[in-house]
């Protein structure tokens, strides 16, 4: 464990592995609600909090699951107060993912209180019948009630979560579901292209030839997405995520003060592609290779370099928590030249791609003595652009970005 706070880790996720009911194509770890195995839980992960706390120092919190909005009041209490507790409140950014059918102004107003900033909620469509294909328990309309609540609360940074390519959504609904949702005025965007995972019914349904993939116009959803996105005064700063850049004056993004830092300062005109204001610092964090602890059943840590996961069961992790243990599956350590491999990967997904000093800072190696080769057959391929300062993907390079990552994998 650290000994020093300079070397605390600034980034914290919490995983809450309970959902009303399971949607069509999650493949994610979570488990219908039960009160007491809810209490339960949150016993463990305010234990598990505790365990790691002298580590941490977070500038960024996200709670995800699962569906965090699931907790009641009280149980948010009871977490809300551990973190304050343990010294843990404070973050820039505070994220809470929520689930439309499950804001209520009591609860948004005790959530902003204790210091969460930013709300993401997971829209996917504003189409009834799709919403009911995807079986989401939320509806339309409640989108929209839940986004005023949220705002009546004071949450001035909202992400809506929205998905295309979905099985029976035409161009048409896709571009309705756009406008509709560009219309509400949120801060931030994330949208997902449906993928069929392995043991969902949306994929066994695909199995039965209930309908067919159509690659053509999962890319013309994509195009639209990208112009009406930006038309709409987002600024796409990874594949699939757009931000608005609002609190930014004399071109510097004020108080980003983690990830990107160096590259976000620089005067160089050269260095384009910027990372707006309202981009998830959290996310970015990821991307750019940073450490992080993630806590609750099936959750990732990447602490200086050693990747743990944590058991998806929440029995199994309750009784680890219990008998006052980290949860803990499997622990990897990386070289460091492969994690430098996965951190070049990872940071290709943003539009920004790689300031060469912003990876050395990173990882300690540098992108122009480990991988030339590669990046000179992106460039060659028109799917990467270089200059003196940086590497970055192409707009056309981006489409590609999980083949073109896989090039600097180790
Ligand atoms: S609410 Fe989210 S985590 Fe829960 S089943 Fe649906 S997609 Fe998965």
């Amino acid at each position: 464990m650290a000994d020093s706070a300079a070397m605390r880790v600034e980034s914290l996720y919490l995983h809450v592995p309970f959902c009303a009911q399971k949607c069509a194509y999650c493949a994610f770890y979570s488990e219908p609600s039960g009160g007491d195995l809810i209490n339960r839980y949150v016993a463990a992960l305010i234990r598990e909090l505790e365990l790691v706390a002298n580590d941490l120092k977070p500038k960024t919190i996200f709670f995800g699951g699962g569906t965090p909005s699931l907790l009641n009041l009280r149980q948010w209490e009871q977490i809300l107060r551990a973190l304050e507790r343990l010294n843990l409140l404070g973050a820039e950014e505070f994220t809470v993912e929520c689930n439309p059918a499950t804001v209520s102004p009591d609860k948004a107003k005790r959530l902003r209180d204790f210091g969460v900033n930013r709300i993401s909620m997971g829209v996917q469509s504003l189409d009834e019948q799709l919403l009911e294909r995807l079986g989401r328990i939320h509806t339309r309309e409640m989108v929209f009630k839940s986004f005023d609540i949220l705002r009546r609360a004071g949450f001035d940074n909202l992400n809506l979560d929205l998905m295309f390519a979905i099985p029976g959504q035409t161009l048409e609904i896709w571009r309705a579901t756009l406008a509709e949702a560009l219309a509400l005025g949120s801060e931030h965007l994330s949208t997902y292209e449906v993928i069929y995972e392995d043991d969902t019914p949306l994929f066994a349904q695909l199995q039965a030839g209930e309908f067919d993939v159509d690659e053509n116009l999962a890319c013309e959803m994509y195009e639209e997405l990208i112009l009406n996105a930006t038309g709409a005064g987002f600024q796409q700063y990874e594949i699939a995520n757009f931000a608005r850049d609002g609190r930014r004056s004399s071109g510097v993004v004020e108080n980003w003060s983690n990830g990107p830092t160096e590259a976000q300062h620089s005067s160089t005109p050269a260095l384009q592609h910027s990372i707006p204001a309202f981009a998830c610092r959290h996310n970015v964090n990821y991307w750019r290779g940073g450490s992080f602890y993630g806590l609750g059943p099936s959750a990732t840590s990447y602490v200086r370099g050693v990747r743990t996961k944590n058991w998806s069961n929440t029995q199994l992790y309750c009784e680890q928590l219990e008998k006052g243990k980290r949860a803990i599956e499997s622990r990897e350590e990386l070289p460091p030249l492969k994690r430098a491999g996965e951190t070049a990967a990872f940071g290709l997904r943003m539009n920004a791609g790689w300031p060469f000093a912003e990876f050395r800072r990173a990882t300690h190696f540098d992108l122009r003595d480990e991988w030339p080769a590669e990046m000179n057959q992106l460039v060659e391929r028109g799917w990467a652009s270089r200059d003196a300062q940086q590497f970055r993907l192409t707009p056309q390079g981006l489409r590609f970005a999980d083949s073109a990552a896989e090039l600097f994998l180790r």
